[in-house]
């Protein structure tokens, strides 16, 4: 079932396959921000983990499929490690890669990068970048 508020869609669906997918439970979430105050990242995010959580909570597909946070993420799993409700959030925003992933989406595509970038950059960076960015 999917209800319309704001202009979001909100599916249960969506909260449904997450859950699946991570093998997480985003409903266990009590906001408290842990995640994100432990977060090495989350300066260069556009919503913090906690936010994103909320945005799961409430299966908002359409803004989860816009933002940036999950692309971000390094996958340090401080944020696991500290959270009060035992939810393995490094797995959400894995899931939350894999759902663009598995359309055959690049978030980067490596046959437009320079060859000066590719000159530059560390080769087990550029590994993992494709590891995790790429379908
Ligand atoms: S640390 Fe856990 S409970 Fe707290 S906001 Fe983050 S995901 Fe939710
Ligand atoms: S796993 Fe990702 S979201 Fe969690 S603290 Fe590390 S960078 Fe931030």
């Amino acid at each position: 079932m999917t209800l319309r508020i704001n202009d979001r869609t909100l599916s249960r669906e969506s909260i449904k396959n997450l859950n699946e997918l991570s093998g997480e439970n985003v409903k266990l979430c009590m906001q408290c921000a842990t995640c994100t105050g432990m977060c090495p990242m989350a300066a260069e995010m556009d919503y913090s983990p906690r936010k994103v959580m909320h945005m799961a909570q409430f299966g908002l597909q359409s803004k989860l499929e816009e933002i940036n946070t999950y692309w971000k993420c390094a996958s340090c799993h401080a944020c696991t490690v500290k959270c009060p409700r035992g939810i393995d959030i490094a797995k959400v925003m894995e899931a939350l890669r894999q759902q663009t992933l598995r359309t055959n989406t690049n978030y980067i595509e490596p046959s437009e990068m320079s060859a000066e970038t590719i000159a530059e950059l560390p080769q087990i960076a550029l590994v993992a970048g494709f590891r995790k960015m790429t379908s």
